[in-house]
């Protein structure tokens, strides 16, 4: 029967999948379960991260309930992989503190800061609203902040995991983990049975999440090129319509604007017997955080030139702010596992995979 502790259950229905096998063509957590004998908490992490959540394994099982043995893999999996979030999070109270609703609240917080800060609403220019040394000030620190949170978050899955650094001097495992990462290319359902009612629900899935993932990196792009910008060559922004900084935050806003509005219509579809509701809020906040980071750089954009500049930079500067807050405690950290698990996948299926 189910247990409570969520990496008990994940030992049991692995236990039971290693001895039945009937899924080992699905995705790669089956044939990575198939490597081991036993499944440390370690195991269960990793392969949970492996895991994608397609519930194909779930809608072939002959063991699902009803069946005595209730095997649900990938209800199971999700609340390991947002046990292993709170795991290995550093310092690991803060992601407690920061888990759904909890991000409304930091938003509200930064933004008072913020104002009560002296931002000034009706300066005519970026700089005239919040200093600039006080704007580099902040994001510095904050950048810091998350770069070291994440990483050490990183480090601890890796290294629970009894790997070394020494994996990531064999470039070849690297580079087919990088193009997994890259192409999405196991969010795609076999077509066997899916988490949506049919395969073009699966496939918009992979494609909300490309527009989703790409349109971050375009954003954290576009705020790198403009701090080299400012930094190095002084030129202060706002900057040119046409200008490196603008091009790429624009189409990475569109992507962050796409995506995460088609992932929270997706959600809604879903099947709930493979859902851990526990969990909706944090997804849901996150992606609604990312959408604003969009919808009001955006807005600032197309409104810089008018008196509405202000509020729009003060409200924009406050979604970024608590976006980067949370990351290293949200459902972001998904992304991080995930590739780390990709990579650790690789590594173990040896040269002989192409
Ligand atoms: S999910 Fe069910 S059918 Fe698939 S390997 Fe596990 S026990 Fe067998
Ligand atoms: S839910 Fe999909 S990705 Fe996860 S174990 Fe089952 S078949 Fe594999």
């Amino acid at each position: 029967m189910p247990g409570a502790d969520p990496i008990r259950e994940g030992e049991r229905l692995l236990t039971i999948c290693n001895a039945c096998r009937y899924c080992e063509g699905y995705c790669a957590v089956f044939p990575a379960m198939e490597r081991r004998m036993s499944f440390s908490d370690a195991d269960v992490h990793f392969l949970a991260n492996l895991c994608h959540g397609c519930a194909e394994c779930y809608y072939a099982c002959q063991y699902a309930p009803p069946h005595e043995f209730g095997v649900n893999v990938p209800r199971a999996f999700a609340e390991i992989r947002a046990r292993s979030y709170e795991h290995y999070a550093w310092p690991r109270g803060l992601a407690k503190v920061f888990q759904g609703r909890g991000i409304v609240a930091i938003w509200l917080a930064v933004l008072a800061a913020l104002v009560a800060g002296g931002a000034n609403m009706g300066g005519a220019r970026f700089y005239d609203v919040i200093p600039h040394d006080w704007m580099i000030t902040i994001f510095l620190a904050l950048g810091v902040f998350t770069a070291v949170v994440q990483s050490a978050g990183l480090v601890r899955f890796w290294k629970d995991g009894g790997e070394g650094i020494g994996p990531w001097l064999r470039p070849a495992a690297l580079a087919r983990a990088i193009r997994d990462i890259l192409s999405l290319k196991n969010l795609d359902s076999g077509g066997v049975g899916c988490t949506y009612p049919d395969e073009l629900h699966s496939r918009a899935r992979r494609r909300y999440h490309h527009f989703a993932f790409y349109g971050f990196l375009l954003c954290f792009a576009s705020t790198t090129v403009a701090a080299i910008y400012d930094n190095v060559f002084g030129w202060i922004a706002p900057y040119a319509y046409g200008s490196a900084p603008v091009v790429l935050g624009t189409l990475g806003g569109i992507g962050l604007l796409i995506g995460p509005v088609g992932l929270l219509l997706l959600r809604r579809q879903r099947d709930a017997a493979i859902a851990d509701p526990k969990q909706d809020g944090a997804d849901a906040s996150f992606l609604i955080l990312l959408f604003l980071t969009s919808f009001t750089g955006l807005m600032l954009l197309a409104l810089r030139e008018t008196t509405l500049m202000g509020v729009l930079l003060v409200t924009h500067l406050a979604v970024v702010l608590a976006l980067f807050v949370t990351l290293p405690y949200g459902k972001f950290v998904h992304g991080i596992y995930r590739a780390a698990a990709l990579f650790k996948n690789a590594l173990e299926q040896g040269p002989e995979r192409r």
